[in-house]
């Protein structure tokens, strides 16, 4: 198997509150090969976007990067000087935020982002090579020159993204790391901005980390997909494998949970609600909500583990099936 571009070893998250800390990400390990697309996938409150944070090494306080490593094409991230780390941001590792659009300036001119950007990262051309530049990074997500010349206010909502994913690869990053980078858009939006995405990707040779909570488009997008549950990633798999047969009990209820064409008017939700990360239960984090807990679940926390030749699952029932190396 090729070399991961990206690891990341047992990264721990917390916010520190009056009341304790929230553990947000607490002993997330997982790795991206190069040109692969990894899908995070959890509800609200499950630690997807701190991690895509986090691997921007953008934790800001309260919240704190606790321990753990983060290899970038075998840099730890978190070692480097801020210095370091503002060199390899969008150089190596480039991030789409949630709601990316609306970080744009209302009152600066596409062009003049763009360049802005490059400059932040030392990469300073003369006017007409920097001009050139913009125009080519336009059409690489799809968009006509004269956007170059327009407000962000001029432009719908895709096309904001699509400037923003245009940002995100004006200095070639190895991995771009999206975070619900479809979200509030419209469905043929949402289609265009992940076909972008797609196309960028593949043009860079990149990696990407997608973090959201659509099981669709993850689907459509990933590779790999890894399921989180209150802050700890439950199950790691190849997306097809994930959704003809999910492993852990939670992923089995966020699929159950989809909508389909058999199961028409019928909705089956996952019974119970997220538990509260100031306050996790023992053992496994989901056992007051799984159908299937047995009496060691509440007390012994499952560790994630390969069951089977590339499928990781962090559940007792498969205590048993470990690969063995
Ligand atoms: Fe359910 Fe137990 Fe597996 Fe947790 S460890 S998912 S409670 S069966």
């Amino acid at each position: 198997m090729a070399a991961p571009v990206l690891r990341v070893d047992d990264l721990r998250v917390w916010y520190h509150t009056g009341r304790g800390p929230v553990k947000a990400v607490d002993g997330v390990t997982f790795d991206v090969i190069s040109e692969e697309r990894l899908g995070l996938v959890g509800e609200s409150g499950s630690g997807k976007s701190t991690i895509a944070l986090a691997l921007m090494r953008l934790i800001r306080p309260p919240g704190k990067i606790e321990s753990g490593s983060i290899r970038l094409d075998g840099v730890d991230v978190l070692e480097v000087s801020e210095e370091h780390m503002r060199r390899l941001r969008l150089a190596t590792l480039a991030l789409v935020a949630q709601g990316a659009m609306n970080s744009l300036n209302p009152v600066v001119r596409v062009r003049e982002q763009i360049v802005d950007a490059m400059h932040d990262h030392d990469e300073h051309l003369p006017a007409r090579a920097a001009n050139e530049r913009v125009i080519s990074l336009l059409d690489q997500v799809g968009l006509r020159p004269e956007v170059a010349d327009r407000f962000p206010h001029e432009l719908s909502g895709g096309m904001k993204q699509r400037v923003c994913i245009a940002i995100a690869i004006c200095l070639r990053p190895k991995v771009i790391i999206a975070d619900e980078p479809t979200s509030a858009l419209d469905v043929v939006v949402q289609r265009q901005v992940m076909e972008t995405l797609e196309r960028v990707q593949e043009m860079l040779n990149a990696s990407v980390v997608l973090v959201g909570h659509d099981m669709g488009l993850m689907a459509q997008f990933v590779d790999r997909l890894g399921v989180m549950y209150a802050g700890r990633l439950v199950e790691v798999s190849p997306v097809n494998d994930v959704f003809a047969e999910p492993l852990h009990p939670y992923t089995q209820l966020l699929i159950a949970s989809l909508p389909s064409f058999e199961h028409k008017g019928t909705f089956r939700g996952i019974p119970g609600l997220a538990p509260s990360l100031l306050d996790r239960p023992s053992g496994c984090s989901f056992h007051p909500r799984c159908p299937h807990a047995m009496p060691r679940c509440s007390i012994e926390d499952p560790s994630l583990t390969e069951v089977r030749p590339g499928r990781w699952v962090a559940c007792h029932l498969y205590d048993a099936s470990s690969v063995t190396p």
